[in-house]
């Protein structure tokens, strides 16, 4: 276990994967970024210095070919897509220190030097390269791998491509051997432990060399001086992590910060890359490897797969606001609640399920009953009998004792599963300590005391409950900082919940006597299951959907709508919910993805006129382009298209 206090100038740095800009966050993402920002915080509060990592991957050949296809230039599409993610991770409380885009110089300077380096160390070569590419995927198979034409990821299926062009290579194959030799010397190196068995399987099995640059196509970072070929989209990526640790550009900084603590990456580009063409490349660099790398599962919606392809991906901002609606609790403890669910609901490094019902029991019981409780039955006391203010426990009360002498333990269990990233456990640890206050308040039942005899009684119940919400408070920020906040409002305690440590967790006796505590509120309003609840539903348009407020009528301005002529519409194959539309706009015909098919027939809509957001960013949907959204009312759930009252030429404004 790591000691309370670390006294040394050494950055703690935890990263997640960087996201590719086409993709728009779902809770599977929003998970790694999650228990990263859990972790950061946490470490914050032991009193280290800590950088929390994250970006987006914006050089991949697909990036260019969207952008084409809207007419805009690649960088304007990165542009606009960076904020979708960017704007979620903050209303989902996630706080990271720097955001890498893989566009920015910085991290340009950083790749091209690496592939310097390792080309004058003879482990990058040039030679012919012949063989299946994905786009999609930004992945080289074998002529082996591939049938009928068709990529051999079975959630991508789509066709490939035949390269044959004259690319640099890294040379993975001569690492086979230390890579081996280091994991085996260094057990702690990637968990959990079932996945690192997958990784060294891979190893034994043959590494090829990797090819990893492409014939330049206008967009990426070109090999310097050969601007015929660019860097393969994950040579590049990799790299981010040193570029944010300050690697060749700050020597102090990268010093302290380097080697990574903890690398989170999911299960898909754990084995292949992270565990072993990113720790080579690092060989390669001489330059030390991560601390740890860890490879966690998937979530699946309602006990199915979910995936972009499939339209189920849940949206977490959506998720938030409907857990909001359903409970009328605010967004930002809704958010909170999120966050806990995913963290509690699996045990961290396997698969999970993402149900409503879960979420609503989770919500129920742990969040409304236990903590919401716990709160909510002591402070209206203390405000009855004690005009709101805490009062002097007697000392040496037996019963509060047991209670008390359970708090340092369990700061010490979270410390203990925190450091593993056992993040359910250490809520689990938690929530013993709130069932144990329950159980107290139960025992004692201070609504009873209220009397002159037993009034020394009731004071040592209140402060005994209280004292202990306060500790939970502090051990639950990292996880739920919004609720945290709200808890030490209504405790009243001056001195900042942000000034607290680690440490102050396990003091007994930090809410001073005399402390006039806030208004008691309930914080989780519980869920009533016999109304329907809202259903997570399916997004069909990559949309991020954010909180009702006002805007100026500026920001309206900005929305380009406008009347479409809808040309054609088919179904999109496979995708029960999908329409493909052509629209005719005026000036061009646009295809456009409507998630309609379910109230509207495709024979029906051809002819019509409809009013489409005109400069929505455009999204791939089901490997379908679709540039623009249409307009409809939402009748519980039935969509319903906005027409204009008679017709109009396409193209024409809407104000
Ligand atoms: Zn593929």
């Amino acid at each position: 276990m790591r000691t309370e206090f670390i006294v040394s100038d050494e950055v703690f740095y935890i990263t997640t994967a960087i996201y590719y800009v086409n993709d728009v966050p779902h809770i599977g993402n929003a998970s790694e970024a999650i228990a990263a920002d859990v972790v950061a915080r946490y470490e914050r509060a032991r009193g280290r210095k800590v950088i929390f990592g994250t970006g987006t991957d914006e050089n991949a050949i697909k990036v260019a070919e969207v952008a084409a296809s809207s007419g805009i230039s690649p960088q304007q599409y990165v542009d606009s897509m960076v904020p979708v993610w960017s704007d979620t991770w903050r209303a989902m409380h996630i706080q990271c220190d720097d955001w890498v885009r893989t566009t920015e110089p910085r991290h340009r300077r950083v790749v091209e030097a690496a592939f310097s380096k390792m080309l004058e160390n003879g482990d990058i070569y040039k030679d012919l390269y012949k063989g299946w590419y994905c786009v999609s995927d930004e992945t080289f198979f074998r002529e082996s791998e591939v049938v009928d034409g068709l990529c051999p990821n079975p959630e991508c299926r789509k066709a490939v491509r035949w390269v044959e062009e004259e690319n640099y290579f890294f040379r993975l194959s001569a690492y086979q051997d230390r890579l081996l030799e280091y994991i085996e010397a260094n057990p702690g190196f990637l968990a959990p432990e079932f996945r690192k068995n997958e990784v060294v399987s891979f190893i034994k099995a043959g590494l090829r060399d990797a090819c990893i640059t492409r014939k330049a196509y206008g967009w990426g970072i070109p090999v310097p001086g050969d601007p015929d070929q660019v860097i393969y989209v994950w040579f590049d990526a990799l790299l981010n992590y040193l570029t944010i640790a300050g690697y060749l550009s700050d020597e102090r900084k990268f010093a302290e910060t380097w080697p990574a603590d903890v690398q989170l990456v999911g299960k898909d580009i754990f084995v292949r890359f992270h565990s072993t063409l990113w720790p080579a490349m690092l060989m390669s660099l001489g330059v030390e490897l991560p601390r740890l790398i860890h490879g966690h599962g998937f979530w699946t919606v309602e006990g199915g797969k979910m995936g972009k392809s499939l339209g189920n991906a849940i949206a977490p901002v959506k998720v938030s606001e409907d857990l909001a609606a359903m409970s009328g609790a605010d967004f930002d403890v809704a958010v909170d609640a999120i966050r806990y669910f995913l963290l509690r609901e699996v045990s961290f490094g396997l698969d999970g399920d993402f149900s409503t019902s879960g979420l609503i029991g989770r919500f129920n019981s742990d969040l409304a009953n236990d903590l919401g409780n716990l709160l909510n039955r002591t402070l209206p006391l203390l405000h009855r009998h004690r005009d709101g203010v805490v009062p002097t426990p007697s000392p040496d009360d037996h019963d509060s004792r047991a209670v008390s002498v359970m708090i340092p333990a369990t700061a010490a269990e979270v410390a203990r599963r925190l450091d593993q990233l056992q993040f359910s456990d250490a809520l689990a640890a938690i929530w013993g300590l709130v069932g144990r206050a329950n159980k107290y308040m139960e025992e004692q039942a201070p609504w009873r005391l209220a009397n002159e005899e037993s009034s020394a009684k009731l004071d040592t119940v209140l402060y005994t409950v209280l004292e202990t919400v306060r500790s939970i408070a502090i051990m639950i920020r990292p996880f739920m900082p919004t609720v945290s906040e709200v808890i030490w409002k209504q405790l009243g305690i001056e001195k900042p919940l942000a000034d607290q440590t680690w440490a102050d967790a396990s003091t007994w006796g930090g809410l001073k006597p005399g402390t006039k505590t806030g208004a008691p509120e309930p914080i989780f309003p519980r869920i009533d299951t016999k109304r329907k609840p809202i259903e997570p539903a399916p997004t069909p348009a990559p949309k991020e959907e954010k909180k009702v407020e006002q805007i100026s009528f500026d920001e309206f301005k900005r929305l380009d709508l406008r009347i479409g002529k809808i040309v054609t519409a088919d179904r999109v194959p496979g995708a029960d919910k999908l329409l493909q539309l052509t629209v005719d706009m005026g000036t061009e015909t646009r295809p456009v993805v409507a998630g309609i098919a379910q109230w509207y027939a495709a024979e029906d809509l051809v002819g019509r006129e409809i009013v489409v957001v005109a400069n929505l960013a455009p999204a791939v949907i089901r490997g379908v382009e679709s540039r623009g959204m249409l307009l409809a009312a939402d009748e519980n759930g039935t969509a319903i298209l906005i027409q204009p009252d008679k017709e109009v030429p396409p193209g024409s404004a809407v104000r």
